[in-house]
């Protein structure tokens, strides 16, 4: 491996890790998307050994491992492989967590993931697409993948005619533009279709580019692939394009999509009877140390599998109710998160100083003050993103709050909550990304005190966190300027 076969901003996978400010990343996701909870352990000693010795679970649920050099990169290839561990290549395609056990998923997203994965190589798409490009498959389960952006994504929904995959283009779930439902096989064949067309535009070409591009959103598309033998059962494909389709393909998309989902952070019964119990990372990271007794709880509370999951949690699969119950207790008294309020779930943090050396604040020593500081107000309405500096690695899209280590004060006249002749102020964005506008700038010393003073007050009756924060900081910076 030399650093030219390295790119910056590249998905790190372990054949191609990526430079950071504290040396080489690697990221690992099975193919098979599970761990047996001896080659984690494995893994964890191999962090220890090669990079920082710190575990990393992505918002994505990657596991990542830190803090490499170029000659540790050798030795962790030779532990993954001694340990049995089969990474994925080629197209990355998200499928649910608990796919293919969860009983109450509406379809088997990994199955599907497999015969996405196999007709994008029969249709030799993969030298073509850029590593960035990336399909979510959400099986309708306990554990959505609504956060997750993706070029291509797929829910499965239920209709009258049976289960049919819900595709959108470009976003999360909540800004994705829907494009139409189609079973599995009609799905297959409209996501290769899909694939191609950001194909066509080059490497660094996504689904943005493609959508971008059309003046008629997918008037073009060949209909017979688009339709498929299920359109006569399934909502119109175009409903731009084809009068009278709209109110029946809306009603049909929003009515058979599920409803009430969990989330990792829960006990969830499985199709074989057993459970799986979902446990956090505080800011997505745990020492090595920590991490092995998580690991060897869970199996002595009888998991027979470990699975990553979206929102930086694991999830111990296999267990019984007593064998659930006696890894919540470890895991509290390690200190991670076990509930879905605990409001450091909603923190997204990098390392940061001194770990990173383009920190200019340390971000992840910080977080856990911030979640205690903000906790009136992280009812899970909005995200808060501390990042080292204004590359913003944990949280890459616009978060509700930014705090970002500068290396000066990024403009003057801003307002200061403080004292705004700082080396390395900390510039508050809201509503923006880790390089955003900033509105405000802080000194650390002062960043805790401030918060929590604003956040004390907390919520009023009906009011959500994120509208409770606006409200509190139109009124801190009105009372400034007064
Ligand atoms: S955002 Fe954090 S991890 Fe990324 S380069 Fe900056 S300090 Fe380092």
């Amino acid at each position: 491996m030399n650093a030219l076969s390295r790119r910056r901003g590249a998905c790190p996978a372990l054949s191609a890790p990526m430079e950071t400010g504290d040396g080489l990343l690697v990221r690992l996701v099975p193919a098979d998307g599970i761990f047996a909870p001896r080659a984690l352990v494995g893994l964890a000693h191999a962090a220890q050994a090669f990079g920082n010795g710190i575990l990393e679970v992505t918002a994505r649920g990657s596991l990542q491992i830190r803090g490499l050099t170029d000659e540790g990169i050798g030795p962790l290839n030779d532990a993954v492989t001694a340990l049995g561990l089969v990474p994925r290549e080629g197209l990355a395609i998200d499928a649910s967590p608990l796919a293919g056990i969860d009983a109450m998923e509406i379809a088997d997203a990994r199955a599907l993931a497999r015969e996405i994965g196999a007709a994008v190589a029969a249709a030799s798409l993969l030298p073509r697409l850029g590593p960035k490009v990336s399909v979510v498959i959400d099986g309708g389960g306990a554990c959505p993948l609504d956060a997750s952006k993706a070029d291509v994504r797929l829910l499965a929904v239920r209709s009258e005619a049976g289960v049919a995959w819900r595709v959108a283009l470009a976003g999360d779930a909540a800004g994705a533009r829907p494009l139409g439902a189609w079973r599995a096989r009609e799905a297959v064949a409209a996501v290769v279709d899909l694939l191609t067309r950001v194909a066509a535009l080059g490497r660094a070409a996504r689904m943005d580019d493609v959508l971008r591009g059309e003046a008629t959103p997918f008037a073009s598309v060949d209909p017979t692939l688009l339709a498929g033998p299920a359109a006569s059962s399934f909502p119109d494909p175009h409903p731009q394009t084809r009068e009278g389709a709209d109110a029946s393909a809306e009603r049909a998309l929003s009515a058979s999509a599920p409803k009430t989902r969990p989330g990792p952070l829960h006990l969830h019964p499985l199709a074989d009877g057993t459970l799986a119990r979902g446990i956090g990372l505080p800011f997505g990271a745990l020492e090595a140390g920590s991490f092995i007794a998580l690991i060897e709880a869970a199996e002595a509370a009888g998991a027979r599998e470990i699975r990553l999951a979206p929102g930086r949690a694991l999830l111990a699969v296999g267990l019984t109710r007593n064998g659930a119950a006696r890894l919540e207790q470890a895991a509290t008294a390690l200190g991670l998160l076990t509930e879905a309020t605990d409001p450091r779930g909603f923190i997204a943090a990098c390392p940061g100083a001194p770990a990173c050396a383009s920190g200019r604040l340390a971000a992840r020593a910080l977080a856990p003050q911030v979640a205690r500081a903000l906790a009136p107000l992280l009812d899970g309405s909005f995200e808060v993103h501390v990042s080292g500096c204004a590359k913003g690695c944990a949280h890459p899209a616009p978060a509700a709050l930014t705090l970002v280590g500068r290396e000066t004060a990024p403009a003057t006249g801003l307002p200061s909550l403080d004292s705004p002749t700082l080396d390395f102020p900390i510039a508050l964005v809201r509503e923006g990304k880790a390089d955003g506008a900033a509105q405000a700038t802080l000194s650390p010393a002062a960043l805790v005190p401030i918060l929590t003073r604003l956040a004390a007050p907390g919520r009023h009756p009906g009011e959500t966190g994120a509208q409770a924060l606006s409200r509190l900081f139109a009124q801190a910076f009105l009372e400034r300027s007064a």
